[in-house]
């Protein structure tokens, strides 16, 4: 039975980076993906540039979507446009996670596409990890398990299965529509408004030639993807035709959980997602980096990985349940969402993010401050 170090399950953001980190650093690793690569991953896949320093490296051009996204349009739920300016990075997930892959690979990671995890058992030092392809099954040992599953994930399910529902009722959709529009190709729209997105705002931006306009809610998502889609339609004049709709949903409940032991959890899998800044990708890439530090520490110190990773996290999952808080409290009526959009708060959330993306240039990737405040 082949043995590794460290063996990632997904290869998304967070695996990806995990791998690539627990390579360089010399452990013997190993990165599963379910799915034959390049595949498909329902997200924005926008994120600011001090993502790049998450990462290590910079993106290469042609991985990144034709078209730039350099300005912003909040609109709030009286119609106020707040417009701003900030230079952002937008990519289609199967291009940049496959680049990702490559890098883990590069770095020295045996990656496994069309590989699932489908079970591991855990022993004294040892964890049997259980893998499937399309034609045969078989085992590999590991030291550390890291789960970067996604939201969908099975390491999880399998060590706390008390934080899955039993049925989901709510998604994300998104509706891709080719066309003529008013809509600008260089600007992110959000559309801060119940009646469109109960759960953070809904979303229209230009990926390549295809209009992206999406949403996400709790309950019958399908009806406010329909009722801001004829907004945007109506508003923006739209002459085209929806190429394509896609949802994505998850029985996760949104708490955090690290692991325990040997076997630590990554990015969605471990619940990261940070809906107050619309953002889950920055979280992803630092936790995967965080996990192999916390491996690292483990091994020199004689720590226990998941209380050491737990430690190094702490900022991070502190951030998330405050601004989880917040989200709370903003999207309880429209009247606090337009409260918190208010001219003075906008201010000040730009002055922010100025100041922070000067600041980020000098900071190590793993004290970076996140976008948006
Ligand atoms: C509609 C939408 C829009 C979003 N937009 C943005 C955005 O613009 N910016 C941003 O920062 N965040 C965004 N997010 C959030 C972001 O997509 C996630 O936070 C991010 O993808 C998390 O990365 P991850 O690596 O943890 O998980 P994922 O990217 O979900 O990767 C998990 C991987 O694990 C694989 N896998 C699953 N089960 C197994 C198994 N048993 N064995 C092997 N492999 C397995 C999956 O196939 C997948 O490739 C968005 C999310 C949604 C739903």
């Amino acid at each position: 039975m082949e043995e590794y170090d460290v063996v990632v399950v997904g290869g998304g953001v967070a695996g990806s980076l995990a791998a690539r980190f627990a390579a360089k650093g010399g452990f013997k690793t190993l990165l599963v993906e379910k799915f034959k690569t390049p595949r498909n991953k329902p997200c924005s896949g926008i994120q600011f540039q001090y993502f790049e320093k998450l990462i290590g490296e910079k993106i290469p051009r042609e991985k990144l979507c034709r078209n730039e996204l350099f300005k912003v349009e909040m609109i709030t739920p009286k119609g106020k446009v707040l417009k701003g300016k900030m230079k952002m990075l937008k990519f289609w997930r199967s291009t940049f996670d496959s680049w990702l892959n490559s890098l883990a690979a590069d770095a020295g990671a045996d990656f496994r596409d069309n590989t699932s995890l489908i079970d591991f058992v855990e022993g004294k030092d040892k964890i049997i990890v259980k893998l499937a392809t399309e034609n045969m099954r078989y085992e590999v040992k590991a030291r550390y398990l890291i789960g970067a599953d996604g939201m969908l994930s099975r390491v999880r399910k399998k060590l706390r299965p008390q934080d899955f529902d039993k049925k989901t009722s709510g998604a994300t959709v998104n509706y891709y529509f080719v066309g003529e529009t008013k809509l600008d190709p260089n600007t992110l729209y959000m559309f801060y408004n119940r009646e469109f997105c109960p759960l953070m705002f809904a979303w229209v931006y230009l990926k390549d030639d295809k209009w992206v306009i999406g949403t996400g809610a709790n309950e019958n998502p399908l009806e406010y993807a329909n009722r801001f889609f004829n907004y945007v339609k109506e508003n923006y004049e739209l002459r085209g035709e929806i190429v394509k709709k896609e949802g994505f949903s998850s029985t996760l409940k949104s708490t955090i959980y690290l692991g325990e032991g040997r076997m630590l959890m990554v990015g969605d899998a471990a619940g990261l997602v940070d809906l107050y800044r619309g953002a889950g990708m920055d979280n992803a890439a630092l936790s995967g980096r965080l996990a192999v530090k916390a491996i690292t520490k483990a091994e020199e110190e004689g720590l226990e990985a998941a209380k050491a990773y737990e430690k190094l996290m702490k900022k991070v999952v502190k951030k998330i349940k405050a601004n989880a808080k917040r989200q709370i409290k903003r999207l309880s009526s429209n009247n606090e969402l337009e409260k918190s959009l208010s001219p003075l708060n906008m201010l000040k959330g730009g002055l922010h993010m100025l100041i922070a993306n000067q600041i980020n240039k000098i900071l190590p990737p793993e004290k970076l401050i996140f976008f948006p405040p």
